[in-house]
């Protein structure tokens, strides 16, 4: 492992961050960036680090404080804020308790904070502060866990780091664990750090620089025993197609996460659907066709912390054809491991869902299973660290992780649950959702209100910057939720293709929103006929082939769905010299009111939102209007603003119709307001003539 510290970079955090916020963290800030920014010693929140230094307090007194990380803050990219500061000398007199509960500890950290508005500090907290070091670090190590993780770990890591370094049972992180370190600290303070048993490791110093040179090189010991140790390679057959891997993936994805959705209680939404990332790399390929693969995988995860996201066991499905069987097998599984562990369970606390959130699949690789993308993601970091870790293990002894009654114990510690609670799932966040037309104006504007429901949006377009830039600007904010997929509406393969494209990223799809039209002004005595199929092809094949496509596709899934046909108030007031759009545009509308009658069965409804000219959406002009507006405006004399203002001036509520305004109506049916389909919403400012009837 590579030492990184650099006296001049931590001069630079010196220069920094000391006046403000003192030099014990500023320094402390960038040891902990060198730590966080090292995948295999930290991951998603698996390690802390402290500095014990002395603030000044209202009253003018300088007393001593703990800054220990705070949860949420990654150190890899960590403030000075990042780290809690807590009150020192209360926080050690907790030493001399018996006993302390759970929630007395939570809330001892919370009462001690020297700001209110501090983070919570890291269940781990106690044991920072029980260690008389200035500096400690501590990281749940790649290399430390694949020296623990055997039948006969403590004396492999002994072996591997020395007799003067502490390697303590595994004890549940809070209180317990952090007396039991304070005291195996006590009984050998010559030592040069700890290993935590299926955990991780402890080093510290007098300076960060000390306590972070122990962390390399006793992690370099590690890796270097290891390698010593190492007598086979797991991997035999090299020959596994990524691209074969990735095209069996989007076949079998729609029914999976159709098959993974639960019965919900609401009879509007009666599937929770779920976001899948599926891992087809070489890698992974290798790995899940090794002899031991099976074993490894369902075994305990190399570290109590990972269960929240990855459960206690993995789903091996050898059979994609006999998906429900497997996920029946699983969740008798789960139920079985929930009885086994009944009086452990905390008050208040009740069994999480019984779905996998792991499942690998011989010839396809590993699916991970999250509410949202993010969580599907740091499933996935896990399961990454965790094959390279099982499989260094295997191939110089055995794996053998944490016993069954600890894991469980983790899964269902209430502050592990709160981390899962804290993050609310918005509305949309469960759903995949297409729009065509994107790059328009109404089309970005729907994008945009879907992402701010946190729904996973493919935008979709023909190819070009249009359809880029719109995913790079959204991709800013919304990123991990937004993909730009180009897709030509009046082309089977295309549409097909970009169907393909979303299910490889996200597993599926729930909403449909069809709003790609093209629009042209003529009479019909000077109807020009290929113009006129043009329309036709766009609006009412465009129409046909997103809605057949998704009908398959909903069918397969079988979770439900949702479809919203952006119409227009022509459908039901054409205009004269409008007969191409008029009539397109009609026939678009009768095949989504079709749609409503053949979907219904599948618990799919089909709507449609009927706009008056928006004319953009911020700087993104109408693509409808930069064809329209220039004759219409030439036909009433009227300049861009005046032609604007002309159309606000007709309807009834004298209102300018936005693409937000459209964005709303297709929420409302999205949302699952109103047991509701086949319907129309116009958003027109009132115009009595085209109201629908
Ligand atoms: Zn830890």
């Amino acid at each position: 492992m590579t030492h990184r510290w650099s006296n001049t970079q931590a001069d630079a955090f010196h220069a920094h961050y000391a006046s403000e916020h003192g030099s014990d963290l500023a320094i402390r800030t960038y040891a902990s960036r060198l730590i966080g920014q090292e995948p295999t010693l930290v991951l998603h929140g698996g390690g802390n680090t402290s500095v014990k230094t002395t603030m000044t307090d209202p009253f003018g007194e300088t007393i001593p404080v703990l800054c220990v990380k705070g949860s949420g803050h990654d150190l890899a990219r960590i403030e000075p804020e990042g780290h809690t500061a807590l009150d020192l000398e209360a926080l050690k007199k907790a030493r001399s308790l018996e006993q302390l509960s759970e929630s007395a500890m939570v809330n001892l950290l919370l009462t001690k904070r020297l700001h209110a508005d501090a983070a919570t500090p890291s269940i781990e907290a106690l044991m920072h502060a029980f260690l008389p070091a200035k500096f400690i670090d501590h990281t749940h190590a790649d290399a430390i866990l694949a020296l623990t993780n055997r039948p006969d770990g403590a004396e492999i890591t002994r072996q591997a780091l020395g007799e003067d370094v502490i390697v303590l049972d595994y004890v549940k992180p809070g209180f317990s664990l952090a007396r039991a370190v304070a005291q195996a600290y006590d009984n050998a303070p010559e030592s040069r750090g700890m290993v935590l048993m299926h955990h991780g490791l402890i080093t510290w110093g007098k300076s960060a620089e000390k306590s972070y040179e122990q962390t390399v090189a006793l992690v370099s010991r590690a890796i270097e025993h290891i390698e010593n140790l190492t007598k086979t390679s797991l991997i035999q057959n090299r020959e596994t197609s990524e691209a074969r891997s990735e095209e069996r993936y989007r076949a079998l994805a729609p029914a999976l996460r159709g098959a993974l959705a639960l019965p919900s209680e609401s009879p509007d939404r009666p599937k929770e659907r779920f976001i899948l990332l599926p891992m087809t790399d070489a890698e992974t390929l290798e790995f899940i066709h090794t002899d031991e693969a099976k074993a490894l995988l369902t075994a305990a995860p190399l570290t109590s912390d990972h269960i929240i996201r990855t459960r206690h066991t993995a789903l091996w499905l050898e059979n994609p054809e006999a998906i429900e069987e497997a996920l029946t097998h699983y969740a008798e599984q789960h139920t079985n491991y929930i009885a086994r562990h009944a009086e452990r369970m905390p008050p208040g606390e009740t069994p999480r869902d019984p779905r996998p959130r792991v499942i690998a699949i011989p010839g396809i690789g590993i699916v991970c299973v999250g509410e949202t993308v993010q969580d599907a993601a740091i499933t996935r970091d896990i399961v990454r660290q965790t094959i390279q870790v099982k499989r260094a293990i295997a191939e110089s002894g055995r794996y053998q992780g944490l016993s069954e009654e600890h894991l469980f114990d983790m899964e269902y510690y209430p502050q592990q649950q709160a981390k899962l609670a804290a993050r609310t799932v918005a509305p949309l966040g469960r759903q995949v959702a297409l729009v065509t037309g994107a790059a328009g104006a109404i089309g970005s504007g729907i994008c945009r209100s879907l992402l701010e429901k946190g729904c996973h949006v493919a935008a979709t377009d023909l190819p070009g910057d249009a359809l880029k830039s719109l995913a790079k600007d959204l991709e800013k904010e919304h990123p991990g939720r937004i993909i730009g997929v180009p897709m030509d509406v009046t082309e089977t393969k295309s549409v097909s293709w970009a169907f393909k494209e979303i299910i490889g990223t996200w597993g599926g799809l729930d909403l449909v929103v069809i709003n790609a039209g093209l629009a042209h002004v003529s009479s019909l005595a000077d109807m020009d006929v290929e113009r006129f199929r043009t329309l036709e092809r766009v609006n009412v094949d465009g129409t046909l082939l997103v809605l057949s496509e998704t009908a398959r596709l909903f069918k397969t899934q079988n979770s439900g769905g949702d479809v919203v046909v952006i119409s227009t108030k022509n459908v039901f007031c054409p205009g004269a010299s409008f007969g191409a759009y008029s009539a397109t545009k009609a026939a678009s509308h009768q095949l989504a009111r079709i749609a409503s009658l053949e979907f219904a069965s599948m618990d799919v409804r089909v709507n449609m939102v009927s706009p008056d000219g928006v004319f953009s959406d911020g700087a993104r002009r109408s693509g409808l209007w930069a064809e329209v507006g220039p004759d219409r405006m030439k036909a009433r004399g009227l300049d861009e603003q005046g032609l604007e203002t002309y159309y606000q001036n007709r309807n009834l509520l004298k209102m300018r119709v936005t693409s937000e305004h459209v964005a709303n109506a297709v929420l409302f049916f999205a949302t699952r307001q109103t047991p509701t389909t086949g319907a129309t919403i116009p958003v027109d400012g009132g115009l009595p003539d085209s109201t629908p009837r």
